[in-house]
């Protein structure tokens, strides 16, 4: 279906812990989708011609305006935490931990974004030669919603810092975030046309990727929506990132602190209500730690508190969408019948609100669904290691490789670190998004990096320069 063709429909947000409709909004028809590509053809004509410490300036009063720091006018302050959470029903302190993730990033692009895109000097036979730092253009940006905001800011600060512009499709259920988010930029001072949110779905992505006056697409999602984004994007030669699911493992050797690895293992699991793509879903222990560690591992999830998000003392609030029990109860059960054994959690249904209880899974192989799948809820799976080879022999038997955690003696480090298949490895610690590091996966999980000077590299064009 092209852009011409999308059919004007609602969209509307709904808490996902009460089942109430919290706004209705009209999505933007096709007339709106071609007047949104004009603007921002417009926009980016201008834009990269604006020097770097506008659109610096521009991100710093972003992340004032989340921050809302002293000298921000109290009138354009939101409790943008609040609308992430009430839309899809992350614990308010993680949507309060995600708001502030979203101006450091904005300060980090607008304090290193100069020096990222310095014209690089490389001696050769010319008089002059090197590589100048070029924006691409207009970047669609296809969003998920369960980093509202966080998904978003990583895309757009280095995007915008380049001289981007962008427009954003975000996830259906989070029309006020992508909303709050288009605003946010307009109170900081964007030019008209620097960044949108279009109210659109699925069908109306294949138009704005074809459409000429739009340079490249990013895609944070599942494999399905980045296999159609980049098989359309490839078919225009243009450039696509895809940020994909995970199946992370949590390696825990022999010679690890078990205590700090239960920990950790707790909150990489159900942070997000286990709704993120680099959640620890595979826990993969070594034969000597495997009894403690599934013994603690239950006892902590049977005291998580699973409850209203709103709540600061909630650990685990609902799911985002109401499908998203029966498709995570079918991998639990597929997986039980395989031969895992179910601890703890399981569907169990609640009067109001998509809640899934923590879930322990115990005894897994790597043939079974919980490790060939996405499990995208607070479900562990657990699997028993003879020893270090067989460790990660069963964390590399994945179709995924976006991070990996791995609990050990630091000294050993530089030796496991290459040999795990994945985009990111933390040692001793969570993986966690950083904008200082490179972001992204290899084998299913997607391919390009966000964050960092390698993030911002994915839309620029590095042209070449040589003067006889
Ligand atoms: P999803 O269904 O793929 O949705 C993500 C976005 O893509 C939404 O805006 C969605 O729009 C849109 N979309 C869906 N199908 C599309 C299609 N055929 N063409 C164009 N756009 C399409 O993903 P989800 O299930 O909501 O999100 C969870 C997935 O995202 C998980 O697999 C998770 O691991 C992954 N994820 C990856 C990362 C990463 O950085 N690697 C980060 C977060 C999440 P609608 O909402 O309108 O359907």
């Amino acid at each position: 279906m092209t852009t011409a063709e999308h059919p004007a429909r609602e969209i509307r947000a709904i808490n996902p812990a009460t089942q109430t409709v919290l706004a209705s909004y009209q999505a933007h028809t096709a007339a709106d989708v071609e007047a949104a590509l004009e603007r921002a053809a417009v926009a980016a004509r201008a834009w990269r011609e604006t020097d770097l410490e506008p659109r610096a300036r521009l991100l710093r009063r972003v992340a004032a305006l989340l921050r809302h720091e002293d000298g921000v006018d109290p009138g354009l302050v939101r409790d943008d935490a609040a609308l992430m959470t009430a839309e899809m029903g992350k614990p308010i302190a993680q949507s309060r931990a995600e708001v502030e993730k979203c101006a450091w990033v904005c300060d980090y692009y607008a304090e290193h974004g100069a020096a990222f895109l310095a014209p690089e000097v490389i001696e050769t036979d010319g008089s002059a030669s090197g590589v100048r730092f070029e924006p691409l253009g207009v970047v669609l940006a296809v969003m998920p919603w369960n980093f509202p905001f966080w998904q978003v800011f990583r895309f757009a600060a280095p995007a915008l810092m380049a001289g981007n512009v962008g427009i954003l499709k975000h996830a259906s259920n989070v029309p006020g975030c992508a909303l709050r988010i288009e605003e946010l930029f307009r109170l900081a001072g964007a030019p008209e046309g620097v960044f949108q949110s279009l109210l659109i779905g699925p069908p109306a992505v294949e138009g704005i990727i074809r459409d000429p006056r739009v340079a490249a697409v990013t895609l944070t999602g599942s494999e399905p929506a980045g296999r159609s984004v980049a098989a359309i994007a490839g078919s225009e030669v243009k450039t696509s990132v895809l940020e994909l699911g995970g199946s992370d493992p949590f390696i825990v050797l022999a010679d690890a602190d078990l205590d700090a690895a239960v920990d950790a293992a707790v909150t990489a699991r159900v942070q997000n209500a286990g709704q993120s793509c680099i959640a620890a879903k595979r826990f993969i222990v070594e034969a000597s730690h495997y009894p403690a560690f599934v013994e603690r591992l239950g006892e902590r999830f049977a005291a998580l508190r699973v409850g209203d998000p709103a709540d600061p003392a909630t650990d685990v609030g609902p799911l985002a969408r109401a499908e998203f029990i029966a498709d995570l109860d079918d991998i639990v059960e597929r997986s039980v019948r395989a031969g895992a054994r179910l601890v703890r959690g399981g569907q169990q249904p609640a009067p109001l609100g998509y809640f899934y209880q923590p879930t322990l899974l115990v005894d897994c192989v790597s043939s079974m669904p919980c490790f060939q799948e996405e499990t995208f809820g607070p479900v562990a799976a657990v699997a028993r290691a003879e020893d270090l080879d067989d460790a990660i022999r069963i964390a590399n038997d994945s179709t995924f490789g976006l991070g990996a955690s791995l609990w050990t003696d630091p000294a050993r480090a530089p030796s496991l670190i290459p040999r795990i298949e994945a985009g990111h490895v933390a040692v001793n610690g969570i993986v966690k998004s950083d904008p200082r590091l490179p972001f992204g996966g290899i084998k299913r999980s997607g391919f390009g990096r966000e964050l960092s000077r390698y993030g911002m590299l994915e839309f620029l064009n590095l042209k070449a320069y040589w003067i006889a």
